[in-house]
């Protein structure tokens, strides 16, 4: 039996869904019931029936389907698998935020652990982001931890005042992109869009500015293009859109979503392992601002 039979046959004994995000080695993508973008992946994960939920992504989004969806067992086939980005915010920098500006609503993006959203009011993706912000009452608005997200939320939406925490958090995926390989791709005639955790330069010399989800939703407005975000996105594009053309870049890799293989997700299918455990108190607090979140959309 091959590996894909294998992981279907104990997917299906053990009444399991796999979810894995756009970032995903394509062999993982191939073999996940379900891949999108992490709010696509939380309404998914919350509305799963299955036993158990396998989240091939890295830990705040295994973190999130399992606040969404609480009586179900979530499993990340790798305990490590981490996201800088996330690990740039914590509960203590929100509360210290909080003192400083007290009026101020906090949002936090959703690469952040369960403890932080259980500080915020309300959290988002980079699909929703602009969306949540101008559903706000209140003016000044605490957000964290990408800068760079939150710079480009403040352009959507200039009648708030976006505070970021920390000043400079950002994903060093996204860090890697050069007004260069702007220059360079718009010479070729490709369109670009890029990621909002890229920096505003990149931003600024870029045709769209689209989250993963929102990647493929424009990708009809052209036959060529250079996809500013992790590598592996291109993969997902390609799949959906064979006839065009999706320039990916080497350097742009989230090393934490490329720890997985086919062969680890099958021995976690196996062991059940890692199930995901987060105290119930952060587990309920954290629930409001992701729920809040998926109401609101964007
Ligand atoms: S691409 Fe960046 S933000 Fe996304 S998981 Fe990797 S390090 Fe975190």
């Amino acid at each position: 039996m091959g590996i894909r039979e294998e992981i279907e046959k104990l997917r299906k004994e053990k009444n399991a869904v796999i979810l894995a995000h756009n970032y995903q080695p394509p062999e993982i993508q191939d073999l996940a019931g379900i891949t999108g973008d992490s709010l696509e992946l939380a309404i998914k994960a919350k509305e799963a029936t299955e036993d158990i939920i396998v989240f091939c992504g890295v830990e705040f989004m295994a973190e999130t389907a399992k606040i969404l969806n609480p009586g179900k067992k979530v499993i990340m086939p790798v305990k490590d698998a981490g996201c800088p980005l996330a690990d740039q915010l914590t509960p203590e920098m929100i509360r210290e935020a909080r003192k400083k500006h007290p009026g101020a609503a906090v949002v936090v993006y959703v690469n952040s652990s369960a403890e932080c959203k259980a500080e915020a009011d309300v959290a988002c993706t980079s699909a929703n982001a602009a969306g949540v912000v101008r559903s706000l009452t209140e003016t000044e608005i605490i957000f964290g931890p990408d800068s760079n997200l939150g710079s480009w939320v403040q352009e959507q939406v200039p009648e708030k005042k976006i505070i970021p925490v920390p000043p400079d958090g950002h994903c060093p995926v996204h860090a890697v992109f050069e007004i260069s390989d702007a220059e360079e791709a718009k010479k070729k005639e490709y369109c670009i869009v890029c990621h909002p955790e890229c920096e505003k330069k990149i931003r600024d010399a870029s045709d769209f500015v689209a989250s993963t989800g929102g990647m493929l939703k424009i990708a009809h407005e052209a036959d060529k293009w250079a996809v500013f975000t992790e590598k592996d996105m291109a993969y997902r594009l390609k799949k959906e859109f064979p006839d065009k053309e999706f320039r990916h870049y080497e350097k742009s890799v989230c090393i934490d979503m490329k720890k997985i293989t086919p062969q680890i997700l099958r021995d976690s299918l196996k062991s059940e392992e890692y199930e995901v455990i987060i105290d119930e108190d952060i587990m309920n607090r954290a629930r409001g601002a992701i729920e809040r979140m998926i109401k609101i959309r964007g």
